[in-house]
């Protein structure tokens, strides 16, 4: 069998379409192959993930036909829907960044910050920061409901203080909810930029807004506002194109 790319979640291996089709791999070896190796008890193929809620198109190569699970990342513990949310396991090494550039910002400003998680999914960012030190305000927006669902589950699960705001981001800034955050996080990178002056309306001058962008040509279109302190890789999204982490700092404060 030829190589193969895929990623656990939970009890789900998910395996990737083009590795598959790049390497003509059959997709019942595939499926015998993973359920007879690893501790999991089911396989989809993932195509491509679409739409404003990021979904996968799964298709189901083995095992139970089941999309939920449970998936332990950095001491939380995530209940996951892989086909009705979205989460990706790859990014655990970018939220434990995440989480000590935030303890560095705390440590400089001698208190605990307001963190707003803008597209925060089932809350894997949102949960370790607040897990981690219980008296951060940690503010979270998610417009799915199927994920909102799943990050309140997640938010009780792992016992912390995360105040979720189910709906559009645009609308929860634009009611007021969220002033004066410390750090902003926009995991949104197909169009994190167009949501911008609604991150700018929710930080504090002097704030960070951690923004992830596919490549770096959106760089260019950011307002003097703004300065942009750090743009850093975080994966490969596609060949030559990576998904980059521009750390920006609201000017004044
Ligand atoms: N931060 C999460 C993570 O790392 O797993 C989720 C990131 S996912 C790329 C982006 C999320 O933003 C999706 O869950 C999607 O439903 C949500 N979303 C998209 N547009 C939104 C909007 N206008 N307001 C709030 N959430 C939105």
């Amino acid at each position: 069998m030829g190589r193969l790319s895929f990623d656990v979640v939970g009890k789900i291996a998910l395996v990737d379409e083009k590795a598959m089709e790049v390497h003509s791999l059959r997709q019942e070896d595939v499926a015998s192959a993973l359920l007879s190796t690893l501790p999991i008890k089911s396989v989809y193929m993932v195509g491509k993930v679409t739409g404003e809620f990021r979904t996968p198109h799964l298709t189901w190569l083995g095992g139970e036909r089941i999309t939920r699970t449970v998936h332990k990342e950095s001491g939380c513990t995530f209940v996951v829907d892989v086909k009705d949310a979205y989460f990706n396991p790859r990014l655990s090494t970018e939220r434990m960044r995440v989480m000590e550039r935030v303890d560095r910002l705390e440590k400089k400003l001698g208190r605990s910050v307001k963190v707003l998680d803008m597209f925060a999914g089932v809350g894997p960012f949102s949960v370790l920061l607040s897990k981690a030190r219980m008296e951060r305000e940690v503010h979270a927006i998610e417009k799915n409901p199927k994920a909102a669902e799943l990050l309140r589950e997640n938010v009780k699960l792992n016992k912390c203080n995360v105040v979720v705001h189910e709906g559009d981001c645009r609308q929860v800034v634009d009611e007021g909810v969220v002033r004066d955050a410390d750090v902003v996080i926009m995991n949104l990178p197909h169009s994190a930029v167009e949501f911008l002056p609604y991150a700018l309306t929710s930080a504090r001058g002097g704030g960070v807004i951690l923004m992830y962008t596919i490549g770096t040509d959106v760089v260019k279109t950011i307002p003097d506002v703004v300065k942009v302190s750090e743009v850093r890789e975080v994966k490969t999204y596609a060949p030559n194109i990576s998904i980059m982490c521009v750390e920006l700092e609201v000017v004044g404060g």
